[in-house]
């Protein structure tokens, strides 16, 4: 089953964030109808989605990642809250590349190397915050990272992997470790050796077998710890008629216009989830006429 654990680590000199989110990764695949190497990608956006999400103070704080960069799968966007919901999606979802010398899907490669995260909070105040890092190697998990240390200014150790067999998603994970303040160089020499380990995170959570609990034991070998919380990470698309209909409308009046004589109406699709909407010429031309005042 899918969960997020937050985990203090020798009474509070660290913490840390542990994923399952096979069940995620899967339905993204499912929905999307994505490739190997796009499952990975898409898979490794949520998972980290959903943890930075599971780290805001209220349920509500929402969470939008875009990873911009020079490679074909991008934009990747995903969207997430406090609550552990989540969704997204990428550029040319069937797309595969070469296998990377080391055997692996060349995540990086799809993403691209040289480009920009970009992490919008909307807190619920008049303006969201806006940071934004460079790309590390377009491999997802070192790019939020960076992100993370930049912004917070806390080295994070950060590692995500996704594990597909026979073209199926099999395993995910995700795992996030934070030295706080007051970390001896000790436990902090310890968690630095860690990183080799969490390096192979998709075959710890496959090992785990979908337990997050048993995933923390895996993760945090010879250390004490506690869990404290746990929360579900879920697929979820919160699109609407409504949410398109403003959409729409923001496109202003003269291209709606033009839908209605040159298409007779409008057919658009969730960039997140795939459900279509159709709108007939006359349901925009009351749109046009109604819509601007209803909001
Ligand atoms: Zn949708």
């Amino acid at each position: 089953m899918d969960e997020i654990l937050h985990v203090e680590i020798e009474l509070g000199q660290a913490r840390a964030l542990v994923c399952v989110s096979s069940d995620l990764a899967a339905e993204a695949q499912r929905i999307h109808g994505l490739s190997h190497l796009a499952s990975a990608a898409l898979g490794r956006a949520l998972t980290g989605a959903a943890m930075l999400g599971a780290l805001q103070k209220n349920e509500k704080d929402r969470l939008t990642m875009t990873f911009r960069g020079d490679g074909p799968l991008s934009p990747v966007v995903t969207l997430s809250n406090g609550k552990g919901e989540v969704k997204g999606y990428l550029e040319n979802g069937s797309l595969e590349l070469p296998l990377k010398p080391s055997g692996k899907l060349d995540v990086g490669g799809g993403v691209g190397h040289e480009g920009r995260l970009i992490v919008v909070r909307d807190l619920g105040l008049r303006e969201p915050y806006v940071g934004q890092t460079r790309l590390v190697s377009g491999e997802i998990a070192e790019d939020i990272a960076l992100y993370l240390s930049a912004s917070e200014q806390t080295p994070s150790l950060f590692a995500l992997g996704v594990r597909l067999e026979e073209g199926k998603v099999v395993s995910s994970g995700g795992v996030l470790i934070q030295p706080l303040p007051g970390c001896s160089e000790e436990l902090l020499q310890k968690l630095e050796g860690l990183a080799g380990r969490l390096a192979n995170i998709s075959n710890l959570s496959k090992e785990a077998c979908g337990s997050a609990a048993a995933l923390v034991s895996l993760c945090l070998p010879g250390l004490n710890y506690e869990i404290l919380e746990s929360i579900k990470p879920v697929w979820r698309c919160d699109c609407s008629l409504e949410r398109i209909q403003r959409a729409l409308l923001s496109m202003g009046a003269g291209e709606l216009n033009d839908m209605i004589e040159k298409q007779g109406g409008a057919e658009l699709s969730c960039h997140f989830c795939n459900k279509k909407y159709n709108l007939s010429a006359e349901e925009l031309r009351h749109l046009l006429q109604e819509g601007l005042s209803e909001d």
